[in-house]
């Protein structure tokens, strides 16, 4: 093999393991041995000696599968950070990305073009387990999940060869790229990707709200749910305090970037936000501010603290607020304290998709997000996300790989017709079970 590797035992080994893992909880599972690929020579290396060896390799990028999804039990844990290269061509608007680059790192690279990407909401992620499981990204209710512009991949697949694929190049491999996510067949050594124009404007607004006007907040937000202009992200995040907006008391927070051509657009589009039937009870008003990539990041990442253990849970659903707002108010008095938090999104309803693996959403997205610091409070706070989501069960349609915690419930994450057409595109390009699978599946 060339490229670093360490088998278990070795000197260096648990440090290339836990490095692997954002989530500082990192799981109890141990590759035999842990490749860290430096181009894509290292991993048709590796992939050819697992193969021998008879090892399922399982892949990461930015490691920020909150359920460290790659860290398996014996086989190969092939690390591909170091491939983060990044050409891009402004008159094209394409751009050709190494897996390992971080999505924030991108937007930014483009911002000084004028071009843009639906990348993710917070640094760290990068764009290999980003786009392959979909990617909610900025601006994503008009641009679609980020892998709808992913025009082709480069890929080492279970034989050992390299790959270019897309709409013509297997294009049958191309169509589980974008949406198999961490049950991915194959390793991606790079996307080619469709960039965006710079949208002229880049406002929010932002409302804070007591946590005693959730029983107005959420009946009002599945209300109009299909009103909201797609250039308006409405995301509403309840947690037991807010630092972010200097508050040190529990608060539903609605901030709301918006992307328009116009500052007279950009508040046009937000204005639905004043109908909130507690409008009066804000704690923080802001109709409307100018902002950039930058202060976004910086606010979202307040909820997502580096070294901090983590344990989470999703749904789509398009039930009626009645029969949410049980489950929500469970939700509510059972949160650990912050940064743990509730995310609604407002997210359909949605435009016809390109085909693809990616099949299954749905108007509103839920998601439970237990945060703590302390080893000892794994037991009081693990299994929040999960218990929470299990108890609302029955109102979801399925779940979105990003925030996926299959091997703790397993649960739909594309329509049973992408389901067979995954597994017969793993039957044909990894007849043999190189690589790893989802922890779980219905
Ligand atoms: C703080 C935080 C914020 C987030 N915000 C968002 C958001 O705004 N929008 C959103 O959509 N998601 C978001 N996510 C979810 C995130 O997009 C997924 O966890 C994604 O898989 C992370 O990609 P990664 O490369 O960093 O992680 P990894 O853990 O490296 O990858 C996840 C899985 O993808 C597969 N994989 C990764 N790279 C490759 C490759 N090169 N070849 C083949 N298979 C590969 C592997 O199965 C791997 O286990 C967030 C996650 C975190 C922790």
């Amino acid at each position: 093999m060339t490229g670093r590797y360490f088998f278990r035992g070795d000197e260096g080994y648990e440090h290339a393991r836990t490095r692997t893992v954002w989530n500082a909880r990192t799981p109890e599972r141990y590759p035999e041995v842990i490749v860290q690929a430096a181009d894509a020579d290292d991993v048709v290396d590796a992939i050819g000696y697992a193969r021998q060896r008879g090892l399922t390799v399982g892949v990461r990028s930015g490691g920020h599968s909150w359920a460290g999804n790659h860290v398996r039990d014996g086989g190969m844990l092939l690390d591909v950070k170091g491939l983060d290269h990044c050409a891009i061509d402004t008159g094209a608007r394409t751009a050709v990305v190494g897996p390992g680059m971080g999505g924030s790192v991108l937007a930014e690279l483009l911002a000084e073009q004028d071009l843009f990407f639906p990348a993710g909401h917070c640094k760290g992620v990068c764009i290999g387990g980003y786009l392959l499981q979909g990617g909610y990204g900025w601006n994503s209710r008009v641009l679609g999940p980020a892998c709808e512009s992913v025009l082709g991949l480069d890929v080492v697949t279970a034989d050992g060869e390299r790959r270019y694929i897309d709409a013509e190049h297997h294009a049958d491999l191309y169509w589980a790229a974008r949406g198999s996510g961490p049950g991915f067949f194959a390793v991606v050594t790079a996307f080619h990707l469709k960039l965006h124009a710079r949208p002229a404007v880049c406002g929010s607004s932002l409302f804070v709200y007591p946590l005693e006007a959730a029983e107005d907040i959420y009946p009002w937000a599945r209300s109009i749910s299909a009103a909201v202009d797609r250039r308006v992200e409405l995301q509403i995040v309840a947690s037991r305090s807010v630092p972010g907006a200097g508050l040190d008391t529990p608060g539903i927070v609605m901030a709301s970037p918006v992307f328009a051509d116009t500052e007279q657009e950009a508040i046009d589009a937000l204005a639905v936000l004043e109908t909130c039937p507690a409008r009066s009870k804000a704690l923080v008003a802001v109709p409307y501010a100018p902002t950039d990539l930058q202060t976004w990041y910086a606010g979202v990442m307040t909820n997502y603290p580096t070294g901090y253990r983590y344990g989470v849970d999703n749904m789509w659903t398009s039930a009626p607020a009645e029969d949410l707002m049980p489950g929500i108010r469970r939700i509510l008095s059972t949160m650990p304290p912050h940064p743990a938090h509730f995310l609604w999104l407002n997210w359909g309803p949605s435009p016809q998709r390109q085909g693809m693996a990616y099949s299954l959403e749905d108007e509103i997205y839920l998601a439970l997000y237990g945060v703590w610091e302390d080893p000892a409070d794994d037991e009081k706070y693990g299994d929040w996300a999960r218990s929470n989501m299990a108890a609302m069960q029955h109102l979801q349609t399925g779940i979105q790989l990003a925030d996926e915690n299959l091997g703790q419930r397993p649960a739909a994450f594309a329509t049973p017709e992408a389901m067979d057409t995954l597994d017969r595109v793993r039957a044909r390009y990894d007849p043999a079970g190189l690589f790893h699978s989802w922890m779980g599946r219905v």
